[in-house]
C-alpha cells in the first residue's frame, strides 16, 4: 500500500482510548492505523505529540447577518482560517433565514459565501419564518441536500417562533430525521426586564447580564424539552449557560429524552463581572445567554466531566469593537442596542485542552469527544470525527507541552479583540489537516482559499435514547404516519 502521508510515532487519541501508533493517509482518507507504518511520500514525525481527530466546530456564525442586520466580521475565508489555527478541520456554521426569505434562496446565498472556506463545511439552517411552503417543501428539500439540523429561537422578536411554531418545526424535523436546535431563553421575561431597567436609566453593558436572568434560560430549556417530547422529536439545546439548565438536561436525558446539548468556553472562562469593565469595554462581553457567576463555572465543569454535554462549542459571533459591529448604534448605545456575541473559534480548543485536560478536569479522550467525535455523531458527519480507516484524514497534531499567552494576533480572524486576551494556555495544535492536506503548520497557513468542501450530513442517530411518546400524541393512531 502506498501512502501520501504517514504520521509517525505520536500518541493517537480517540474518544475511546489512546495508543502509540502511526496513521497512514492516502487520497485524503485515513487508510491505515497501526503500530508501525513504513513509507509515505511525506512522513510527519509526531514524537511527543498527540494525534487527534480535527476539531468540528458545530456552533459558529460566519458571514451571517443578525436579525438586526449586522454582518458578522468573519466571512468563510477568515472564519475558516481562524478555525484551522484553533485545531479545527471542519465546521458547521448557520445559514440564517430572515423573515420573508425562502430557504432555497438562503441556501444559495450561503453556498456562494461558503465557497471561500479552507476547511470542509456544512450548515445548520436557522428558521425564523415557518410558512406552509417552508414546512412542506423547502425544509424537506434542504434535508435532502444533507442539511439535517434546523435551529429555532425562543427569544428575539424577529426570530422567536412561539411554542406552536416550534412544534411545527419539531414535527417536520422529526418526520425527516433532522434534529432541531434551540436557543432557549424566555422572550417575555427578557423584554420585561429590559423595560424595568430602561425605566430606571440602567443601560450600561453590565445590565445586559441582569436583563437575561438565569430563570429565563431555565424556564425555556424546560419548555423546549416538553415541546420536543410532545411530538417525540430529537432536540439539541445550544449554549447552556446555567447550572439549573444543565441539571434539567441531565435529568431529562436520564429519563430517556432524545436530547443533546452543548456549553461554550465563555461561560466557563469569563463572568458577568467582565461586563463591568471600565467605559464601554464591557460591550466586548455581551453575548446571549449572558455570562454568569463563578459558581456557575464550577457547576458547568462538573456537567462537562459527567457527560451532560455532547459538545463544547465556541458560538463564534464576531462583531468588532467599533461602529461596524458592537457600536453600529453609536459608541454609547444602551446595552439592548449593542451587537450580541463574541469571537472564539480559534480559542475554543486550546482553551478547553488547557483548562480541561492539562488541569485534570477531563481526560484527553473526553476532549476528543467534546471537540469532534460527538458533534460528528450528533449532526451526522459520517466521515469525520474519528481516527479510523476509511474516515476523512481530518487530523490535528497537538504539542501538549507548549505554553503561550492568548493574543488577538494569534486568532487569525477579522476581529479587533479576543475575550480570552492574556490567558495563559498550555497545548497547541501544531499541524492541522483537512482531508489529508496540511492547512496549518507551526503557526503558518498552508491552505488555499476555497479548498474546503460542502458536506451533506446524515439524519440524526437517536439510538440509545428511547424517546418519550406523549399518550395523547400517537402519530400512528391519531394522525396517520406522515405529519404535516
Ligand atoms: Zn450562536
Amino acid at each position: 500500500m502506498t501512502f501520501d502521508t504517514v504520521i509517525h510515532g505520536g500518541t493517537v487519541v480517540t474518544a475511546e482510548g489512546q495508543f502509540q501508533g502511526d496513521v497512514g493517509i492516502a487520497e485524503g482518507r485515513i487508510a491505515a492505523v497501526a503500530e508501525r507504518i513504513e513509507g509515505g511520500a511525506r512522513r510527519i514525525d509526531a514524537g511527543g505529540r498527540l494525534v487527534l481527530p480535527g476539531g468540528i466546530e458545530a456552533h459558529a456564525h460566519i458571514a451571517q447577518e443578525s436579525s438586526a442586520g449586522v454582518m458578522s466580521a468573519d466571512d468563510y475565508l477568515s472564519g475558516s482560517i481562524s478555525a484551522a489555527f484553533g485545531g479545527n478541520s471542519s465546521f458547521i456554521p448557520f445559514a440564517a433565514q430572515h423573515r420573508g426569505q425562502s430557504v432555497d434562496e438562503v441556501i444559495a446565498t450561503y453556498d456562494a459565501r461558503g465557497a471561500r472556506s479552507v476547511i470542509d463545511y456544512s450548515y445548520h439552517l436557522i428558521i425564523s419564518d415557518p410558512t406552509p411552503e417552508v414546512l412542506q417543501d423547502q425544509l424537506p428539500r434542504a434535508f435532502a441536500r444533507g442539511i439535517t439540523s434546523f435551529k429555532v429561537f425562543m427569544t428575539y422578536d424577529l426570530m422567536n417562533l412561539g411554542d406552536a411554531g416550534m412544534l411545527d418545526i419539531l414535527t417536520v424535523a422529526r418526520t425527516h430525521g433532522a434534529i432541531t436546535m434551540v436557543h432557549a431563553e424566555n422572550n417575555d421575561m427578557v423584554k420585561w426586564m429590559n423595560r424595568q431597567l430602561a425605566a430606571r436609566g440602567l443601560t450600561a453593558p453590565k445590565y445586559h447580564a441582569i436583563s437575561r436572568p438565569e430563570l429565563a434560560e431555565e424556564e425555556a430549556i424546560h419548555r423546549a424539552i416538553q415541546l420536543a417530547k410532545l411530538v417525540d422529536a430529537p432536540l439539541f439545546i445550544v449554549h447552556v449557560s446555567t447550572a439549573r439548565g444543565a441539571e434539567i438536561v441531565r435529568q431529562e436525558k436520564f429519563n430517556g429524552a432524545r436530547l443533546f446539548a452543548e456549553t461554550c468556553p465563555q461561560y466557563l472562562a469569563l463572568t458577568r463581572d467582565d461586563l463591568d469593565r471600565p467605559g464601554m469595554e464591557g460591550a466586548k462581553f455581551i453575548c446571549s445567554p449572558p455570562l454568569r457567576g463563578a459558581d456557575t463555572q464550577a457547576a458547568l465543569w462538573h456537567h462537562i466531566a459527567q457527560g451532560t454535554f455532547e459538545s463544547v462549542s465556541s458560538d463564534h459571533a464576531p462583531y468588532r469593537f467599533d461602529e461596524t459591529g458592537k457600536f453600529l448604534n453609536g459608541a454609547d448605545a444602551p446595552y439592548p442596542k449593542i451587537a450580541n456575541g463574541m469571537p472564539g473559534i480559534a480559542a475554543r480548543l486550546p482553551w478547553l485542552f488547557s483548562e480541561g485536560v492539562v488541569k485534570g478536569r477531563i481526560t484527553a479522550e473526553q476532549f476528543v469527544a467534546l471537540s469532534s467525535t460527538n458533534a460528528a455523531r450528533t449532526f451526522g458527519c459520517t466521515t469525520k470525527g474519528q481516527i479510523a480507516p476509511g474516515m476523512d484524514a481530518d487530523i490535528a497534531i497537538w504539542n501538549p507541552e507548549t505554553r503561550r499567552v492568548v493574543t488577538q494576533a494569534d486568532m487569525h480572524d477579522n476581529m479587533d479583540y479576543t475575550p480570552f486576551e492574556g490567558m495563559e494556555l498550555q497545548g497547541v495544535p501544531e499541524i492541522v489537516m483537512t482531508r489529508g492536506e496540511v492547512i496549518v503548520e507551526h503557526g503558518s497557513l498552508k491552505a488555499r482559499e476555497g479548498q474546503g468542501r460542502f458536506f451533506g450530513r446524515a439524519p440524526v442517530d437517536p439510538r440509545g435514547r428511547q424517546g418519550y411518546l406523549a399518550p395523547e400524541f400517537d402519530p400512528a393512531q391519531n394522525f396517520g404516519t406522515v405529519l404535516r
